[in-house]
Formats: structure tokens, sequence, C-alpha cells
């Protein structure tokens, strides 16, 4: 017996058989459109489980609806997802292996407002008690765990508005932790961050690969991160992925046009 509840057993769903490295999220032909806008232009993307993926682009070229697909936020109008080998999507809706991606995934964004007049540990374990029965003491034990994976365990009875930026953003990795995900996606999670407090949770993103195996896809506008950290980076550009490639062929070795521009740019 692992110790978790029936409950939170129950939640988990069957677990990952993606081993690292192993594709773990798959996207055929994904579209969107906010009217006769297109925002996705038929993406292939793969993820693998285990890496971190770095997502670069202009604003409004469609990093984030990517992502809000892959977490179920916004459903594209067409095409197909595969999560963990399994059909999650297909002909324009979920099936019934999309359950999956709502045990697997975690979805962190640049200002996730964690509850003001509640502390830490209550934050991180309203949720998982809530919705899904987690006992009082299963629940202070994944707590405890995820505040020391992120840094943040001398701060378990601290309000929100103690802490600071850079702490809350670690306390709301924590919070996704507490689901135990096979995938972090973060979205500008430390655009409001002065640099070196956003190099220290960007360093939190890679412990969580290194000794959880847990992947991550991360829009950020941080190359030095993403030069040193990501194992694959992925632009876009007007609703296409123009360019997959490791940082070393997408920073050094590129020869698209769009990319040694934006590249210029935020250098
Ligand atoms: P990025 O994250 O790269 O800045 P987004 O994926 O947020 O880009 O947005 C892509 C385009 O889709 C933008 O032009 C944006 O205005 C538009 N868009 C995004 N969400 C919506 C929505 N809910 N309704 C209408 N338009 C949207
Ligand atoms: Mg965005």
């Amino acid at each position: 017996d692992d110790g978790q509840t029936n409950a939170a057993r129950a939640h988990a769903g069957r677990a990952i058989s993606a081993n690292i490295g192993d594709v773990l999220v798959s996207c055929r032909g994904l579209r969107k459109s906010f009217g006769d806008r297109e925002v996705m232009k038929s993406i292939d993307f793969d993820m693998r489980a285990g890496d971190i993926t770095v997502i670069i682009g202009r604003s409004g070229s469609g990093k984030s609806t990517l992502l809000r697909a892959i977490a179920g936020l916004t459903d594209p109008d067409d095409g197909e997802m595969t999560f963990d080998g399994e059909v999650v999507f297909s002909e324009q809706k979920r099936t019934p292996a999309w359950k999956q991606v709502d045990s697997h995934v975690g979805m962190i964004f640049q200002s996730y407002t964690l509850w003001p007049h509640m502390d830490v540990l209550k934050n991180l374990t309203l949720a998982p008690r809530k919705r899904l029965g987690m006992s009082e003491s299963e629940s202070l034990e994944r707590a405890k765990k995820a505040l020391a994976e992120v840094g943040m365990s001398d701060h378990i009875r601290s309000k929100p508005v103690q802490l600071s930026g850079g702490e809350r953003q670690r306390v709301a990795i924590a919070r996704a932790l507490m689901m135990q995900p096979k995938l972090l996606l973060c979205d500008e999670i430390t655009s409001a961050l002065d640099p070196p407090v956003a190099a220290e949770v960007l360093d939190v993103l890679r412990r969580l690969k290194e000794e959880e195996g847990i992947a991550v896809a991360l829009v950020t506008h941080d190359m030095a991160f993403a030069s040193k950290a990501a194992d694959r980076v992925v632009f876009f550009h007007e609703g296409e992925i123009a360019v997959n490639a490791t940082p070393d062929d997408a920073f050094n070795h590129t020869e698209d046009p769009e990319l040694k521009k934006f590249v210029e740019a935020v250098r």
C-alpha cells in the first residue's frame, strides 16, 4: 500500500506507461480559430516524458492557445491528440481517455492568484480535499513534500501577501504538484519577476525534471534558460510551429528568418 486514500487513487487513474524519452503527448493537425482568425494552423507537436520544451514566439502567435488546448481549457476545432499512447481528442471531441489528461497534467499561469485569505497550506490542500476527498493527513503529507520540492517549506503557514512574487510562483508550482503531474504547462510564469528571481523559479522546474522526471512545457522569453535547460525549443510564428529543434540548432544554426529576427529582438 502506498498510503493513498481511495479517492486519490481513483483520481490518479492508471499509472503512466511512458518512460523517460517516450512520447507523452502527441498533437496532429490541431486547429483553432476565433471568429475568422485562425490562431492554430494544423499544429503537429510531440512532447516526450521528462523533457523540458521551451515555447517562444511573438505575442499573439498562438503559444497560449496550444498550452490551453493541451490542458483542456479550450478545445481545438479539429485535429487529434494522444496522451500516453491513448487518443484523448479526436473528431472534435474528447474521448473517455481524456481523464488521463485531467489526472496527470497541471498548468501554471503568469499571475496565478493564490487565495489571499488562506495560508499556503490551505491553498495547497483545499482543492484535493474538496474535489478528491483526499484525507487531511494525506493532503498534509503531499503539501509538505511539494513545498520541500520548491524550497518553500518554511512558508507553510504564510499568507500570500507575506510572500514575494517569486515565492508565490513557487507556491503555485507546489499547488500543481499536489496532483502529482507528469506534465507541467507553464505560461509565462516568470514574466513579472526580476531576472534573478525568475532564474530561481525556472531552476525549480529543472530540478523537477531531473529529480521527478516531470515533463515541462514552458512559454518564456528567457533565452538563457532555453539555451541551457531545454531539450527542445519550439518557435511559433503566426499560428504555426516554424521551428522545433534542439536549443543549439534553434539558436546557433537556424536558417529561419523569423526566428533569427525574434532572437535578435529579445537579446
Ligand atoms: P500568445 O500566447 O502567443 O501571445 P495566444 O495563443 O494567446 O498567443 O493568442 C493567439 C491569438 O488568438 C491572438 O490574436 C489572440 O488575440 C487570439 N485569442 C486568444 N484567445 C482568444 C479568445 N478567447 N477569443 C478571441 N481571440 C482569442
Ligand atoms: Mg500567451
